[in-house]
């Protein structure tokens, strides 16, 4: 059966806008024709698939048009970032399939830089040391439709801001005492222009800096100057930063010097999931109440979670190509990410054999010393995966969920009666259901057409309905993790007074044990992805040895929450 993917963004299939300002630009020979970008993690957490989208663009952007494409950490927090942070991070850009152009850059490696900026700026009479509380300041800034009440200090002579300035920075004054903001338009009509803050006093261990600093600059400081200091000519970024771009772009009409690349900040819409949460302060929420094992458990929408989890990062490139760059938000629903997970296992994986629930079969009319060894194709898709050897004899195991008792009209598996095809092997007819003494079915005796081999009968019949099988002699016995979608709702954090926690999905992690495996499973190198037929995708674990089976699952084979959806 071939899935199809939802029908999605008709939005911009061509060339997408970002490109199109691209060309333009180069049309133009706006910055002399260089082409940078970056891509520009805070390392307080862990990357998430909203985050492949954007390294994705930005690095495509950078190779499409010849360009540069930089790795910056946007590290002016030191309260809430870490050394492991910006190490995970650069691990997963290049689990994606990128390399960023030159050296790790770091916002901490302008601190002087922009120290020296905000300088100018006093100096210039454009930015003042203030005294208000962060609170008065928010309550001074006023709302959108009405003007803002000037600072008590927003006319403090020049020389008197850069004197506190100066002290503040040796660490002559406690947390929250002073402040230095821009002097720009307490009546901005945008409220990122109404005087913002450029440096807050902050005696905190920064994990590149240590104790030299005890003065940090804001975000919005630090950011677009990182990229004139970098040679950044677009610097593209999430719809929520469209509001900040007027005040991007005024510390670059006081800082950018003719002749050096002018960077230009581009918005596009944000990647949002179905069944997903993608905000870091979330995850790492799922991660301190133990909801999940890590910021990488393999249920975690971060791309170490998926790289756990088995997703192959050419799935998740595939994903993010298909899903396009627009600047009208929406969102992406999760079955469109698993589609391209599987349709990439498809076409590598090799098959084999296993079941979940075992039960067993008896082949009452095969001779008890006959054995059948034969080869059988790993891979449909692929012929050069070669092939493995299968193993029929008279008694097997099959699944538990291919027979039914009393089964319905169009059930087209084992039932009493019933003919089935084993797959690679032989059709077999239910004769007789042995039960224990409580009534579970135990057994199966069955007979088994031996001119069936190979799917075609002397008489010509068909079956409809093909199944798997393991050899009971030989079959391994197997632990299973079936790993599934972490939240049961399309929403999680969408209903209003309702914690998102409140919609984990209580089966998004399962084990099985006493699965039985077909035996070439065992000698599998850690990590192979394979396929058990009609079961799903699976690869071995770092825990799996030759003696002791250990599978996860990747995922199901189709799309097992279309149905729920709709019902
Ligand atoms: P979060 O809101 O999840 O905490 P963030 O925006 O604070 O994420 P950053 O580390 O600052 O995370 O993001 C680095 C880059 O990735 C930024 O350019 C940001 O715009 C982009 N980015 C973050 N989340 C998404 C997303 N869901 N879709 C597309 N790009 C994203
Ligand atoms: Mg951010």
């Amino acid at each position: 059966m071939k899935e199809n993917p939802q029908a999605e963004p008709a939005d911009d299939k061509r060339n997408n806008f970002i490109e199109t300002i691209i060309e333009e630009d180069l049309k133009n020979g706006k910055n002399g024709g260089a082409i940078q970008t970056r891509f520009p993690p805070e390392p307080n957490g862990y990357l998430h698939i909203g985050h492949a989208k954007s390294i994705v663009l930005n690095f495509t952007m950078a190779r499409k048009f010849g360009g540069k494409c930089n790795l910056r950490f946007d590290d002016t927090n030191p309260v809430k970032e870490e050394e492991r942070y910006v190490q995970s991070i650069q691990e997963d850009v290049r689990w994606l399939g990128f390399e960023w152009d030159g050296p790790v850059r770091y916002a901490s490696d302008y601190f002087e830089e922009l120290y020296q900026f905000a300088l100018r700026l006093i100096q210039a009479d454009k930015a003042y040391v203030c005294e208000l509380t962060a609170e008065q300041v928010s309550e001074y800034r006023g709302v959108p439709t009405r003007p803002g009440k000037p600072s008590p200090w927003r006319d403090r002579p020049i020389a008197e801001s850069l004197e506190i300035f100066h002290k503040m920075r040796k660490g002559h004054y406690p947390e929250g005492q002073y402040l230095l903001r821009a002097k720009i338009d307490m009546a901005s009509p945008n409220m990122h222009m109404r005087d913002p803050i450029l440096y807050r006093i902050r005696h905190a261990e920064h994990h590149r800096t240590g104790s030299e600093w005890c003065i940090y600059p804001m975000y919005d400081f630090a950011h677009g100057q990182g990229d004139y200091f970098e040679g950044v000519t677009h610097s593209l970024c999430t719809l929520e930063f469209e509001v900040h771009r007027p005040l991007y772009d005024w510390f670059l009409d006081n800082l950018a010097e003719p002749g050096r690349p002018r960077p230009q900040q581009i918005e596009f819409a944000r990647l949002n999931m179905s069944y997903t949460v993608m905000s870091k302060r979330k995850l790492l929420e799922l991660v301190e109440t133990k909801v999940v094992t890590g910021w990488d458990d393999p249920r975690m929408p971060t791309l170490s979670g998926m790289r756990n989890r088995g997703y192959p990062p050419e799935a998740i490139r595939a994903f993010v190509e298909r899903i396009g760059v627009a600047r009208r938000e929406n969102v992406i629903d999760l079955s469109l990410l698993e589609f391209f997970v599987r349709e990439h296992l498809n076409k590598t994986a090799p098959r084999y054999m296993a079941v979940l629930h075992p039960l067993k079969v008896v082949l009452t009319n095969y001779p008890p010393t006959q054995a059948h060894i034969y080869p059988a194709i790993l891979n449909p898709e692929d012929p050069s995966a070669g092939e493995r050897l299968l193993d029929f004899s008279r008694e097997l195991y099959i699944d538990r969920d291919d027979f039914m008792e009393n089964p319905p009209k169009d059930y087209f598996r084992l039932a009493p009666g019933a003919e089935v095809r084993l797959r690679y092997g032989y059709y077999i007819t239910c004769q007789e259901v042995v039960k224990d003494a409580e009534g579970n079915v135990v057994e199966l005796r069955c007979t088994y057409d031996p001119d069936s081999f190979g799917g075609t009968t002397a008489d010509g019949r068909k079956v409809k309905g093909t199944i798997q099988w393991v050899n009971a002699k030989r079959a391994r016995p197997a632990t299973i993790r079936l790993f599934d979608r972490l939240f049961n709702d399309p929403t999680p954090d969408g209903h209003k007074d309702r914690d998102f926690k409140e919609f984990l999905n209580p089966d998004s992690l399962k084990y099985l044990h006493n699965c039985l495996v077909e035996p070439a499973v065992a000698k599998l190198p850690r990590f192979t992805h394979f396929q058990l037929e009609r079961v799903g995708y699976f690869f071995t674990t770092a825990s799996h040895r030759a003696d002791e089976i250990h599978l996860d699952r990747t995922s199901t084979l189709r799309d097992s929450w279309a149905k729920q959806k709709k019902s």
